[in-house]
């Protein structure tokens, strides 16, 4: 077998003995959905302590053996990531922020006790599993390939401290779109759940933030919306984002809001390179605290024109209504606006290599 020569670390190649026919890859590619198809192979890095990180491999996805005493499985030390590959009209494939996620991702190891991956590792195992798994890129308009970098605590330990042992993984799926509605808008649940504390692990990655949404989240589904929206903890007033996504509030004297990195929210990529694009076209931008009730007001008043949530999964997704307790308010005419669908438009043409991209953000595989 070939070996591939990583900036930071080798990853040596297994072949794959039976690799999915391309009838069944087509019938996938078809029809992605999102999250519930996975590609042929992963990347696997081990990291030992003393000896740092070992052993990348690019192989056959498949089941990993663990100790049923790992500490990931007691007391969830795992993070992870999330990113997506395109390919171009030049039939290139190209990769977004890949290094913002990278040092995001060793941000969230930081919090929760891991070791730091090279972000050269990061991003030379992504670039290496898409090109592995280079057919399974869907071609549809809004379709890529999802990419799911992340690290699991294995030692076999049950004392409360830092693993001593890890796996780095990344995973690929073919992705459609999120919103199983397709809706143009989509509606939210204020819950009465608390997502993250001051001092707590919300501007973290972490398994364990979304393990405590579900309640919240099943009961959004249950109620009919789409998504849940999380207030903070301590007053359970200020907006801090979705389940999955962060959010955005334009208002009609040409500012736009969105709440602050404040430690309890996760620090978005689609966030910050949509702050970047909309200071560019000379909006006034604010990272600040906004209420529930002001924004209640603000939607009934008519000062709020639009609302919209954002994410590599979901893109930049319009709000349309919002529903707390037994009251509810509709944004806008409860459709896309304008500036929404226009901050939308540049992203993604930035990101699918049809518009010019003067920030450097997109990286060619
Ligand atoms: N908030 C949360 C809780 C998320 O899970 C995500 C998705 N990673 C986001 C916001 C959006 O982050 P990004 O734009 O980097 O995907």
């Amino acid at each position: 077998d070939t070996t591939l020569d990583a900036p930071a670390l080798t990853l040596s190649r297994m072949a794959h003995p039976a690799p999915t026919s391309a009838e069944a890859r087509a019938a996938v590619l078809a029809n992605p959905g999102f999250g519930t198809h996975f590609t042929d192979h992963m990347v696997v890095i081990e990291w030992t302590e003393g000896r740092g990180w070992h052993d990348g491999v690019i192989g056959p996805r498949g089941p990993i053996a663990l100790d049923p005493a790992a500490s990931v499985l007691h007391y969830a030390q795992e993070i992870f990531e999330g990113l997506k590959a395109y390919t171009h009209p030049d039939g290139s494939i190209a990769l977004f922020r890949p290094e913002a996620n990278a040092a995001r991702f060793n941000a969230s190891a930081a919090r929760l006790a891991m070791p730091a991956l090279p972000e050269e590792t990061f991003v030379e195992a992504v670039k290496q599993l898409v090109l592995a798994d280079r057919d399974w890129i869907p071609a549809q308009d809004g379709a890529s390939l999802y990419l799911r970098p992340f690290m699991i605590a294995t030692e076999a330990f049950l004392g409360v401290r830092a693993a001593k042992s890890y796996k780095f993984i990344v995973i690929a799926s073919p992705a459609g779109n999120y919103f199983k509605s397709g809706a143009p808008a989509v509606s939210i649940w204020v819950s009465e759940y608390t997502r993250a504390a001051p001092g707590g692990t919300g501007a973290a990655k972490c398994g364990g933030n979304y393990a405590a949404s579900l309640v919240p989240t099943a009961e959004a589904f249950q109620r009919g919306h789409d998504q849940v929206l999380f207030l903070d903890a301590a007053e359970h007033k200020w907006v801090e984002e979705l389940g999955g996504m962060n959010l955005f509030f334009a208002l009609d004297d040409g500012s736009l809001i969105t709440p602050p990195l404040s430690g309890t929210i996760l620090p978005g990529i689609t966030r910050d390179s949509l702050l970047t694009m909309a200071r560019e076209e000379g909006l006034n931008v604010r990272e600040e605290r906004y209420s529930i009730d002001q924004w209640r007001a603000d939607a009934a008043s008519g000062r709020l024109l639009e609302c919209f949530a954002c994410g590599t999964a979901a893109v930049v997704t319009p709000v349309g209504r919002v529903a707390q307790g037994d009251s509810d308010f509709t944004i806008g005419s409860g459709g896309p606006g304008q500036l929404t669908a226009r901050l939308k438009d540049r992203l993604v043409s930035i990101q699918r290599g049809s518009a010019p991209d003067p920030h450097g953000w997109v990286v060619k595989i």
